[in-house]
């Protein structure tokens, strides 16, 4: 079976936006997403192209704030201090990565927990691991979403996640225990990443690398998620599973393009939605 993300995306997105008529005719505004971007990089100019339309489907208010590579943290700060005091913003986004002069952490630590809707700040983070309610960062809430959709079941099964990293790795591990999963995480010291990744019935990678997981390491019948996304040599997107290899002998398999993706930008209209509905009932 091809889990097919972006028609699951475009439904969970129809629902949304009759969801968001209805709020905003309830509360008499919409729910309002920032994005702000710092340079011109063409892959996060084309991410954040993608929120923007999302953003414009679901209905929402929005301003995108396009700042120049040489712009300074100090006023990356006080832009986004603006919006933390701005009633009528609901969600911030800084499209990562930014500008080696600029500190990554500081600028996630500076928006607002409640308007944080990528999910990366500390104090959220720390709720997710201590079992509290709170926003849940985009790509692991959508393979999650994928999982479900796609019947999958998770309780008492073996899952092992490759890659470790904060936005990816380990948030999906943590998704992955909360559903009753046995989570092992694998990454580049795994002693036989092989032999690891052969034991899961579910497989989630996120490493970064074009086609890394070939059949030979996936048992038949897995249901194999491939958050990757790398462009190669000659123009093409793929993810980090050999997907040509890996399709005919899993159970379920994501594509790239077309899997995880159109998953975490539709998961960050729900983070949106989420945190306009916190606002509105405080
Ligand atoms: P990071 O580079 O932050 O992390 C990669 C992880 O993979 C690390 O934990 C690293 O291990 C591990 N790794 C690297 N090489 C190997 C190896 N040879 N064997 C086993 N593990 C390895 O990447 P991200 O988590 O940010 O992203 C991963 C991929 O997902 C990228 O292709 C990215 O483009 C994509 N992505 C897609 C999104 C989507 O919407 N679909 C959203 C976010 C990311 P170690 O910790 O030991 O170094």
């Amino acid at each position: 079976m091809i889990i097919d993300g972006k028609q699951i995306a475009q439904h969970l997105k129809e629902e949304m936006r009759e969801q968001v008529a209805a709020l905003s005719a309830q509360y008499g505004r919409k729910p309002c997403l920032d994005v702000i971007i710092v340079g011109e990089n063409p892959a996060s100019m084309s991410y954040v192209r993608s929120k923007i339309k999302a953003t414009e489907y679901c209905g929402f208010d929005g301003e995108l704030i396009q700042l120049p590579e040489t712009v300074s943290q100090e006023e990356l700060l006080r832009i986004i201090g603006e919006r933390n005091e701005n009633d009528h913003v609901d969600g911030i986004l800084v499209q990562l990565p930014l500008p080696k002069h600029i500190d990554e952490q500081a600028v996630i630590e500076a928006i607002s927990p409640e308007k944080d809707v990528d999910g990366f700040h500390p104090t959220n983070v720390a709720k997710l691991w201590l079992d509290q309610k709170t926003i849940v960062p985009c790509t692991p809430m959508g393979v999650m979403a994928l999982l479900e959709q796609s019947g999958t079941p998770l309780q008492g099964r073996h899952a092992v996640v490759v890659g470790r990293s904060n936005i990816v790795g380990k948030p999906v591990a943590k998704l992955l225990l909360d559903k009753n999963c046995t989570v092992t995480i694998a990454h580049s010291r795994t002693a036989d990443l092989a032999a690891t990744c052969r034991e899961a019935d579910i497989l989630v990678v996120a490493v970064g690398r074009p086609q890394m997981i070939t059949a030979d390491m996936v048992k038949p019948g897995a249901t194999v998620i491939d958050v990757g996304i790398n462009r190669i040599a000659d123009g093409r997107l793929v993810g980090d599973v050999d997907y040509e290899s890996v399709a005919p002998i899993a159970g379920a398999i994501t594509p790239v393009p077309g899997g995880v993706g159109p998953m975490t930008i539709t998961m960050l209209m729900r983070n949106t939605i989420e945190c306009y509905k916190q606002r509105i009932n405080k």
